[in-house]
């Protein structure tokens, strides 16, 4: 437990909110300032700052829920369309740096902000498409394989 985190103390107890649903790694709560009424957040137990500092077996379960979850949020609230979302780290837009998935209806003629593709988005070529897809690529094996520079390993102690 994080005593720093809001998630931490609301899993504590030390908080009070209205939960949909709880097992032993999981906790489903809904959103105190709801993006749409019946917005729920999907939080784990354990303190992981976001979806890529949880363990994959976790991440799933966070999932399995949400699928089980979503499916009573669209009967409960009539909604036909559910996203699920998960901003990971500040920039951008994670307000609490605890992992959570956000559960959020979207009502017939509502309109959700995030729309893809943004109208104004240039289309890259496919060329420069495929040397982002081989950097990317490069750089799943450099993690991978412990090679990448950054925070993870400067945290580590080691010379970057
Ligand atoms: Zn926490």
């Amino acid at each position: 437990m994080n005593e720093q985190c809001v998630f931490c103390r609301i899993i504590a107890g030390e908080e009070t909110v209205s939960i949909v649903h709880e097992d032993d790694r999981v906790v489903a709560f809904m959103d105190i300032q709801p993006y749409s009424p019946g917005h729920t957040l999907v939080v784990s137990r354990q303190h992981h700052g976001d979806l890529f500092d949880a363990p994959d077996d976790l991440a799933a379960h966070c999932l399995a829920v949400a699928r089980r979850i979503g499916a009573g949020i669209k009967h409960a609230t009539g909604a036909p369309a559910l996203n699920v979302f998960s901003a990971n780290g500040a920039a951008g837009g994670q307000d609490v740096p605890h992992f959570h998935l956000h559960l959020i209806p979207v009502r017939e003629g509502e309109r959700f902000d995030l729309q893809l593709p943004k109208s104004d988005s240039p289309v890259p070529s496919r060329s420069g498409l495929d040397v982002m897809a081989a950097r990317i690529g490069r750089a799943v094996h450099e993690v991978e394989n412990g090679n990448e520079p950054g925070p993870a390993k400067a945290a580590a102690g080691t010379v970057v």
